[in-house]
């Protein structure tokens, strides 16, 4: 089911998220509705508070071989080098700003049934673990940007 999402001035995009405690039917309705919300609004990742669910999940697809990943109460457990570039957000429309995050970022998650695991991201995959996991902190890329961009010739995945 898809869900509405959250615009920038909404509340709910600056709490702090609280985990998932339970593995459960609920947690996979969630999952399943943010999937269907991101792919609906051809994001590359969509968090839980951007559907006003103040939980810690997020779910990414950017398009590579890992296909639809869920993140359950993610942590960065580890970053390496420099990108700068291009972001959007599913909750800001219509704007991108150029931010600067790590190249290399390794996330430590549970999945859907509360095993832990890590995965490794570059590029695109390592902006969207960041800019997703900033938001169950209740951060925005807006907070981070160095300056909007204007340029509509620029990369436009939004999350
Ligand atoms: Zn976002």
């Amino acid at each position: 089911m898809v869900r509405k999402i959250l615009h920038l001035g909404d509340d709910a995009l600056r709490k702090v998220c609280k985990p998932i405690p339970k593995f459960d039917l609920r947690l996979w309705l969630l999952l399943r509705d943010m999937a269907d919300t991101m792919y609906k609004a051809e994001g590359v990742g969509l968090a839980a508070p951007q559907v006003g669910i103040l939980r810690r999940v997020v779910v990414i697809d950017v398009g590579d071989e890992n296909g639809l990943i869920e993140l359950v109460n993610p942590q960065i457990i580890a970053t390496e080098g420099e990108q700068a570039g291009s972001e959007g957000c599913l909750s800001v429309p219509g704007r991108r700003g150029y931010v600067v995050r790590p190249n290399k970022v390794t996330v430590k998650a549970q999945d859907r049934k509360g095993q832990w695991f890590e995965l490794t991201g570059e590029g695109l995959l390592a902006r969207a673990f960041c800019h997703e996991i900033d938001h169950l902190d209740g951060v925005m890329y807006v907070d981070k940007m160095d300056h909007e961009i204007f340029d509509d010739e620029e990369e436009k995945e939004e999350q």
